[in-house]
């Protein structure tokens, strides 16, 4: 797991190493993905941080470009037309999502069996995987009471 003040500082201080100029508004956009807990995409990352003095949607598509580019953040599919974005498995622990079909609710989900899989992939083929993505769709425990379990 990361420390989400701490993540802020190695972003910036990474930009900065690499030339890139300081800027409060990028530093505003990084704040807001660190500070996230869920999957945001552009749109709702640039509807925190438009009321800061004169951030746009250009400023929040380039930030997360950065982002993805040097490592901390990528892009999640969630095939309902938007590209989200989450904090990079490698600092945040690799997990996987389970996607209700009904409500759009994403629900992280770990297990060790998928790094075993993992591990039996490298032992049998010499592969040696980097990392993958496992996105399980489904009806979600607040839906399938509404439906009162009908749906089983
Ligand atoms: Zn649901
Ligand atoms: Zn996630």
């Amino acid at each position: 797991m990361y420390n989400r003040a701490v993540l802020k500082r190695k972003i910036i201080s990474t930009f900065g190493k690499s030339g890139l100029r300081n800027s409060s508004k990028r530093n505003a956009v990084i704040d807001a993905f660190v500070s996230s807990n869920t999957h945001l995409n552009t749109e709702e990352l640039y509807s925190i941080v438009k009321s800061k003095a004169g951030i746009g949607l250009v400023t929040v598509y380039r930030t997360m470009r950065l982002l993805v580019q040097y490592g901390f953040a990528q892009e999640v599919d969630f095939q309902d037309g938007f590209t989200r974005y989450e904090i990079n498995d490698d600092l945040s622990g690799q997990h996987e999502h389970l996607i209700c079909i009904r409500c759009g609710h994403i629900t992280e989900f770990k297990d060790g069996a998928i790094q075993n899989i993992e591990r039996r992939a490298r032992t049998k083929t010499g592969f040696s995987p980097l990392h993958h993505r496992l996105e399980i769709f489904g009806v979600c425990k607040l839906c399938r009471e509404k439906e009162g379990h009908e749906a089983e």
